[in-house]
Order: C-alpha cells, then sequence, then structure tokens
C-alpha cells in the first residue's frame, strides 16, 4: 500500500509517501522538492514536526540543489579542441602503464558533454570517452580520472581488484577524487 500526500509544515511544502520503511525519511531531490517517506504507523503531526525541524537544514539543501543546477546549465568554459589536447596529453602519460594489456596500442579518446560521469571506458572498443566539463577541473583530478578509465581495460568493474590497481599506480588517489566534488 502506497500513498502520496501533499503538505506542508514549518513554512515547507512536501510530499509525503506512506511505505514499509523503519524511520521518517527526507530527501531534497535535484529540483529543490522535499520528498519524505514514513511508515504508516506515524502520526502525520510528528511527521510535520519532524520537517519543521528541519526547515533550516531543507533551505540548505535547496540552495545546494539550485546551485548545482545552475552549474550544470553553464556551458564549459573549456572549448571541446582544448579539453581533448589536455585529456590526450594526460593520455599518453598513462598509457605505457597499460600498453601492455592495450596489446601496444593506444586507446582511441574521445570527448563529449556529458552530465553525470567524468569517463567512460569501453575496453571492446579499446576507447574512453571524457566529460567536457572534466577539463575544468584540477590538474591532478583529471590525471585520476585517466588513470581510472584505463584500470578498467583491466578491470571493467569497481571491484577490490580495480581499486588496488588504481591504488598502485596512484596511492593519493582519493585525494585526487575529491578534488572532482569541488
Ligand atoms: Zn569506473
Amino acid at each position: 500500500m502506497e500513498k502520496m500526500e501533499e503538505r506542508t509544515a514549518g513554512g515547507v511544502a512536501y510530499t509525503l509517501e506512506r511505505r514499509r520503511v523503519k524511520n521518517i525519511n527526507l530527501r531534497v531531490r535535484g529540483d529543490g522538492s522535499v520528498a519524505v517517506s514514513a511508515p504508516p504507523r506515524v502520526a502525520v503531526g510528528r511527521v510535520d514536526a519532524f520537517v519543521a525541524s528541519r526547515a533550516a537544514w531543507i533551505a540548505q539543501a535547496r540552495e545546494r540543489a539550485m546551485f548545482r543546477a545552475a552549474e550544470q546549465a553553464r556551458p564549459c568554459a573549456v572549448p571541446p579542441d582544448e579539453a581533448m589536447a589536455l585529456f590526450s596529453g594526460v593520455s599518453e602519460q598513462v598509457f605505457p602503464l597499460f600498453a601492455d594489456v592495450l596489446g601496444g596500442e593506444r586507446p582511441l579518446i574521445k570527448v563529449r558533454d556529458m552530465k553525470s560521469r567524468w569517463g567512460v571506458c569501453t575496453p571492446a572498443k579499446r576507447q574512453i570517452v571524457f566529460a567536457l566539463r572534466l577539463a575544468e577541473k584540477p590538474h591532478a583530478a583529471i590525471e585520476y580520472v585517466v588513470l581510472h578509465e584505463y584500470a578498467h581495460f583491466l578491470h571493467p568493474d569497481h571491484s577490490p581488484a580495480f581499486w588496488a590497481v588504481v591504488a598502485r599506480y596512484m596511492p593519493d588517489y582519493k585525494v585526487r577524487r575529491a578534488l572532482l566534488r569541488r
């Protein structure tokens, strides 16, 4: 039994969904809307009070969501040909580490305006596609993404073996990866 209800509490409009969950869960979606799920037995007054108590946090989360949406809508500051030159340069540095598994042949490098991923490796095509927006990130972060995608030629998944390869060639990869989120 699932039931949706539009409510307002503490100045916050939200959608309440009754589900078989353990606790009251609150989520601010990418568009800034607020979704709450609660177990059927919890009184609606308690859900309202919970939402109202988190009004300040919700306002902050909404601001972040709007900032992210604006960032995604903004055109990339780096032209595609410059991005291509940048990624190809880093790829040249990483290639020797994986030359054996690639049979000595360089992968095909492409740039695409992707929103949700920094890179996609397709071993069957010997191809790596990089997100145009990656070109705006710090060089240390770009190096990490290039190595990450190359490591997929050895392991197509994100298994512990995959991460072991990444860590072997780039012990500080976690610090570099964190730079992508800024
Ligand atoms: Zn990956």
